[in-house]
């Protein structure tokens, strides 16, 4: 419990240190992307300068990309929890996550007929679920599968299924499974910190982790990983049993961050 709050206050300070960086890391590239354009404009014809100006405002891409990430991070957007049925948040997210695992990558979804309702917010879970999915694509260069599965799971305080770090409790369980590379024990450690990431500069940002926590904890639920290294990994998470009948609301359809991690 000391270290989970402990985390917790980490994620805080980064966050609003994140923030106030990536703002004025934005208005810095503003002004080269400004220039880069104007530039373009004035050097047409020179083709050896048109080429390194295009590469200028690629670079000037990903850092905007990384900054709107980052600011997505910091700014802990306030929960909008209602109650529902992840069988149809899933049914909703099917296309997106098949655009996002490509050709080689296969999409296997189960769910328990009666799964219970949760309490949760399905924007900022998306999310999280789009993020875990990209990670699982990354850990499969080679192609390979990734499972989805969703059923009712009761936690209790002793026995055989006690889990030291999660009360006990009536729980609906999501799993995202891969059948790729797996995590080192040294990676698993260190897995959730803010801005770890073993992925090569431009590509990871090390946030996807952090942010499934910091959502999971702040529902009320747990996240853990288990990962066997050369034969793959799963997250799993708890969010806790609503008893409440499903909130009679429109999923707002989720924003298309694919490609961040
Ligand atoms: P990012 O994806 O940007 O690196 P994350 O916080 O999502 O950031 O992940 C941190 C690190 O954890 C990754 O760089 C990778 O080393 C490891 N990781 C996450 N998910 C998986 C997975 N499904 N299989 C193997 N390693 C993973």
């Amino acid at each position: 419990a000391r270290a989970a709050l402990q985390h917790a206050q980490k994620l805080e300070a980064v966050g609003k240190l994140t923030g106030g960086i990536a703002h004025d890391f934005n208005n810095v590239l503003h002004v080269i992307g400004g220039n880069v354009q104007l530039l373009q404009l004035l050097c047409k014809g020179d083709e050896r300068l048109q080429k390194r100006l295009a590469s200028m405002q690629s670079a000037v891409d990903r850092g905007a990309k990384l900054s709107s990430q980052l600011l997505a991070f910091a700014r802990r957007q306030p929960l909008q929890p209602l109650v529902l049925d992840l069988t149809r948040v899933m049914v909703n997210m099917d296309d997106l996550l098949r655009r996002a695992l490509g050709e080689s990558v296969q999409l296997a979804i189960r769910a328990d007929d009666g799964l219970w309702n949760t309490l949760v917010d399905p924007g900022q879970l998306e999310n999280v679920i789009l993020n875990l999915v990209i990670n699982a694509r990354d850990a499969m260069p080679e192609g390979g599968t990734v499972t989805i599965a969703l059923d009712n799971s009761t936690i209790s305080g002793d026995g055989p299924d006690a889990a030291p770090d999660l009360a006990a409790g009536q729980y609906v369980r999501l799993t995202v499974s891969d059948t790729g590379t797996g995590m080192s024990p040294e990676v698993q450690a260190l897995a959730f910190e803010p801005f770890f990431t073993t992925k090569p500069v431009g590509k990871g940002t090390g946030l996807g982790l952090s942010m499934a926590y910091g959502f999971v904890k702040q529902s009320g639920g747990h996240i853990q990983l288990l990962s066997m290294p050369g034969s793959g990994t799963s997250v799993v998470i708890h969010l806790p049993r609503s008893e409440k009948a499903e909130t009679e609301a429109e999923i707002a359809p989720v924003c298309d961050l694919v490609g961040g991690g």
